[in-house]
This record gives structure tokens, C-alpha cells and sequence, in this order.
């Protein structure tokens, strides 16, 4: 068992760290730089990419044949923490939701053609992305097998039917995956289909209003009305989109909680910085036993995430599925998240619920986390019916020449 990364990694998370403090933190001082909905704004965005990529830090999660930096997801996990040290850290680096999942999942499944037409422009920073799945009662939502949207096949086309919701950066996305049933088989079900915004036959119906900062482009409300695909932009095959569902999320769920780590380690961050100089009652806050114990807590819940993205991220690299690790590590890393956000206000006092720090940014975005892709319940009860089949053996150490 070796824990130690390669020299490579070190050098990309070394520089990234750099990058991250010197050209992205600053900004999240200046009011200038967040667009109407709390990201960072667009000239902004496109100045640092520009950066970002000239320095060799564009789309670390993709192979170099793809235009990446061929890290690995053992790499990912070291970069993305320190990419999210800054609440803006992600997107300049092309490794944001959804757009690292779309891109992971059209290079493992989409055919040449196809990683042309849709991969290549999303990969150059041309074109954004989305990935439709969710809808609204009593549609698919944490149980995809109760899709309503429908495409019936009509000659060498599809026709599209349906409403899906919560489409992360939908009102900026050029290119779109949509989830649809194409017949009743539980397993072969659903078929995963390309479109360009372009494309008549559908429309957005709203951006949805939501409690947290929001990605680019938002989170909406679609509506499909004989929304017109060639068989040729079907991912995978006809009765393969639950194959591309868990292709798309269980490396996007891990690549969600790398970058939560980044968020919760400056959470801790911000709160080490104000109880070290911060006085009351005659004493440093830094200095009294309840203010060190919730800092300790901290610092072993961050390491246990740690070990357990690292784990999957380690399984995932040699071809495995990791479905207990990659559930494990959404469960723990989301609350984490969540908690770091909280005690780190707790311990600014005032300071910490307003906007002079980021702490309540982040505190309004963490809730989301123990929903998307899975909510805490789902992941749970996977976890129990891998239980239920491998009893003492859930928990094994893989032996060399097993
Ligand atoms: C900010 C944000 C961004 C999102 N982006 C996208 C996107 O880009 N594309 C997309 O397709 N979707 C997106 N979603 C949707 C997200 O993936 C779903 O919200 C999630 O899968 C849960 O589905 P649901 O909301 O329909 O919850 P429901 O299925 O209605 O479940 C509601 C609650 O019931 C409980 N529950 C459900 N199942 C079980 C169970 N088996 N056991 C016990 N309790 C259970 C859980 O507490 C759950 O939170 C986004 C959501 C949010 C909040």
C-alpha cells in the first residue's frame, strides 16, 4: 500500500495551488467579479481561462489525445481539492459541474464522429454543456426507472417527448445529453441521446430560483415537444442510457466531492484565521478547548473524505466500478461539507454570516450537495444491499495474485 503521489501530480497540484491564490482568490473580494446569480463573471472567467490554459491547467480529467492533461482520477483528487480552495477555483480550470461529466463521459463513450461534433468544442471552451436527466413528479428522479420523457423512433430519427428539471447550465448550453425510455425493460430501458440547443422542438420553461450560488447558465426547466435526433447522435446504443447514467455519475459524484474537500478545508481555513486572533473573556478563541475540539473534528472528518475519494479514485483508475467507495465518500464528503460551512460560521460570529468572507457562499451552496447526484438515502441504501450480498466480505482488503 503506498500512499504517495508521483512527482507529476505534486508538480500540477503545486502549480495549481499557486494559480488558485495568486489569480483566482483576490477575486472573490471584488463585488465586480460575481455575476447576478454568485459566480464568477463571465470577462473575468474568460481572462483566467485564457491563463489557465496557456499554463498547461486546462481539463486535467482528460486524456491529451482529448486535449487534457491525462491525470488519472488519482490526480484529480489532489488537484481539484486545491482548485476549490477558492469558491471560483473549478470553472477556470474547465473541471466544473456538469461540464466534467459530460466531457469524462462523451470521451469514454461517445464514437470519433461524435467526440467531434459534441466533445471537441466543450474541450476547447467554445461551447458549454448539460446533462438531462431529473423530472419533476411523478417523473425519474432518485429512481430513473420511472422516466416519463419518451423517444419513439420514427425511421432514422427520434421524436422526444417529455419535461425534465434542475438541468444544471441549461440556459448556456450549446450541447445537451438527454435521458429518455425508448421501451419498458427495466434494465434496457432508457437511451441517452446528443442534441444542439439549436434544435427546434423543445424550449426552456423557466431557470428555476434555488437557495444557493448557481452554476453558469443556471438551473432549469425543460419542455420537449417533438424535439427531432438522427439515430446517429444516440449515445452508446438504443437501450444502453443506464449504462451511460452510471458511466456519467460515479466518477461525477467522486469528482464532486474532491472538490467539496477544497471548500471544506478553506472553511476550516477561514475559522483557524479568525479564532487565532480573535479575543474574548481574556482569552484567544484559537486557545479554548470547545473552539479545538471542533477544529480537530474537523481536520479528521477532512482526512477521512480524503481516504475514501482517494480510495475510489484509486479504483476507478484500475477499471473498477468503486460503487461502495464512490457512495461512501458522497454520504461522508456532502455532510462534511456541510458541517465545515457551519462551524466555520459558528466561529466567526457575525463575520461569518455575512459576505465579507465567503464561509456563507459556501454554506448556502453545501446544502445541495446531500441531494445531487443521489441523495444521502439512496447511496445508503446501495450501500446496504452490497451488505446484504457480501456480508463480512464488504469489507476486504484485496490480496496480491487474488
Ligand atoms: C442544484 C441541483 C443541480 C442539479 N443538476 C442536475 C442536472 O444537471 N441534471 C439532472 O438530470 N438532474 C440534476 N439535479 C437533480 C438531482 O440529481 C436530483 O435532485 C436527485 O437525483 C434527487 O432526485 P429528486 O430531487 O427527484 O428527489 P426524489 O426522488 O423526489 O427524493 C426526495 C427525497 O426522498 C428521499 N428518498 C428518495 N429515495 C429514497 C430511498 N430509496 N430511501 C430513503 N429515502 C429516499 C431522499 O431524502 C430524497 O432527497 C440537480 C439538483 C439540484 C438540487
Amino acid at each position: 500500500m503506498d500512499f504517495t503521489i508521483s512527482a507529476e501530480i505534486e508538480a500540477y497540484r503545486t502549480k495549481i495551488a499557486r494559480f488558485v491564490e495568486a489569480e483566482i482568490m483576490p477575486l472573490e473580494e471584488r463585488r465586480d467579479a460575481y455575476d447576478e446569480h454568485g459566480n464568477i463573471a463571465r470577462d473575468h472567467l474568460e481572462r483566467l481561462r485564457d491563463k489557465a490554459r496557456s499554463e498547461g491547467l486546462w481539463c486535467l480529467q482528460l486524456k491529451k489525445e482529448t486535449g487534457g492533461q491525462g491525470l488519472g482520477k488519482v490526480g484529480m483528487a489532489v488537484c481539484y481539492e486545491e482548485m476549490n480552495r477558492s469558491i471560483f477555483g473549478p470553472v477556470v480550470f474547465n473541471s466544473a459541474a456538469p461540464e466534467d461529466g459530460n466531457m469524462m463521459v462523451l470521451e469514454e463513450a461517445a464514437t470519433e464522429a461524435q467526440k467531434k461534433r459534441w466533445l471537441k468544442p466543450i474541450v476547447e471552451g467554445k461551447v458549454s454543456s448539460a446533462f438531462a436527466m431529473t423530472e419533476p413528479h411523478p417523473g425519474a428522479g432518485s429512481d430513473p426507472s420511472m422516466m416519463l420523457t419518451t423517444a419513439k423512433r420514427d425511421g432514422d430519427r427520434y421524436i422526444i417527448r417529455g419535461r425534465k428539471w434542475f438541468i444544471t447550465g441549461a440556459e448556456n448550453a450549446q450541447h445537451f445529453i438527454v435521458m429518455a425510455k425508448t421501451s419498458d425493460d427495466p434494465r434496457k430501458g432508457l437511451t441517452a441521446f446528443l442534441f444542439d440547443r439549436d434544435r427546434p422542438g423543445w424550449r426552456i420553461d423557466r431557470r428555476i430560483p434555488i437557495m444557493g450560488p448557481e452554476e453558469h447558465g443556471g438551473h432549469c426547466e425543460l419542455i420537449f415537444e417533438d424535439l427531432e435526433i438522427p439515430t446517429e447522435d444516440v449515445l452508446m446504443e438504443e437501450g444502453d442510457g443506464l449504462k451511460v447514467t452510471q458511466m456519467r455519475l460515479g466518477p461525477a459524484r467522486l469528482t464532486h466531492c474532491m472538490r467539496w474537500l477544497g471548500l471544506a478545508k478553506r472553511s476550516v481555513e477561514l475559522a483557524r484565521a479568525y479564532a487565532g486572533e480573535r479575543f474574548g473573556f481574556g482569552q484567544r478563541l484559537s486557545e479554548r478547548e470547545s473552539i479545538r475540539m471542533m477544529l480537530g473534528d474537523l481536520a479528521m472528518q477532512i482526512e477521512i473524505g480524503r481516504l475514501l475519494v482517494m480510495k475510489a479514485a484509486w479504483e476507478l483508475d484500475h477499471g473498477r466500478f468503486a460503487r461502495k467507495e464512490v457512495s461512501m465518500a458522497k454520504i461522508h464528503v456532502a455532510n462534511l461539507l456541510h458541517k465545515a460551512a457551519d462551524t466555520a460560521i459558528q466561529i466567526n460570529g457575525a463575520r461569518g454570516y455575512s459576505t465579507d468572507t465567503p464561509l456563507e457562499w459556501i454554506y448556502r451552496y453545501a446544502r445541495q450537495a446531500r441531494l445531487v447526484d443521489g441523495a444521502d438515502e439512496v447511496h445508503k441504501m446501495v450501500l446496504d444491499r452490497l451488505l446484504r450480498k457480501e456480508g463480512r466480505g464488504f469489507w476486504h482488503w484485496d490480496a496480491e495474485g487474488g
